[in-house]
């Protein structure tokens, strides 16, 4: 496999650090980049016939449908594909059939994976204190001493960090999403996701060199 990489999977456990690696990287990359997890808590807050319906979902910390998530995430490729872009998904996919059904939307040999590996204790102290901006969606992690949000958003628990949604997330991404880990066996790249979002980023930063992708100039 040596094609052009023109999309980067970013896997890891609730916790891990993918929203805040995720915005690093926007910042520094020329990339497009979304997150599930924002766009459902967009439709939402927006009470869009979607985000009625999967409210309670996302309250519980359980996954939308496989159907709702690969139609999302299509139509949001094909909205940036004509850029040329690297284009980096956050929060998808979560399950194997979105797995699959990402390889028919993208050539398979063009997706690279980044694994954030962090230890199941650490992610619920981390999501414990972390916060999220109610108008953008930009994630604030434990050591950030921000009071309100660069966009000049208000910063806000959101209603699945609770710990005992947090123990069902971890549940769910063991069952569901461990598979997803496995089956991208031979296109991913596994990092401790342990330490400050500096050194993190710093790991992640290397990974994308190694893949030939440069930093905005
Ligand atoms: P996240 O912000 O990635 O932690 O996602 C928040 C919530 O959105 C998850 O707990 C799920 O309820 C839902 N969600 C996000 N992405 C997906 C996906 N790919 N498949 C199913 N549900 C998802």
């Amino acid at each position: 496999m040596s094609g052009k990489i023109n999309l980067l999977v970013l896997l890891g456990a609730p916790g891990s650090g993918k929203g805040t690696v995720a915005q690093h990287l926007a910042e520094r990359y020329d990339i497009c980049y979304f997150s599930t997890g924002n766009l459902l808590r967009n439709e939402v807050k927006e009470k869009t016939d979607l985000g009625r319906k999967v409210e309670a979902i996302l309250e519980a910390g359980n996954l939308v449908g496989d159907d709702v998530m690969n139609e999302m995430v299509k139509t949001n490729i094909e909205k940036v594909a004509a850029s040329g872009k690297v284009i980096l998904l956050d929060g998808y996919p979560r399950t194997k059939n979105q797995a699959e059904v990402l390889d028919k939307v993208a050539a398979a040999d063009s997706i690279r994976v980044i694994e954030l590996d962090v230890d199941a204790d650490e992610v619920v102290a981390r999501i414990s204190k972390r916060r999220v901006c109610a108008k953008c969606g930009a994630t604030y992690g434990p050591m950030d001493k921000a009071e309100v949000c660069s966009c000049g958003g208000e910063l806000i628990k959101r209603t699945d960090d609770e710990e005992s949604v947090v123990r069902n997330r971890l549940n769910t991404y063991k069952e569901k999403t461990l598979p997803v880990s496995a089956y991208y066996s031979d296109r991913i790249i596994k990092i401790c996701g342990k330490g400050t979002p500096e050194e993190v980023a710093r790991k992640v930063n290397d990974c994308l060199r190694g893949l030939g992708i440069e930093k905005r100039r």
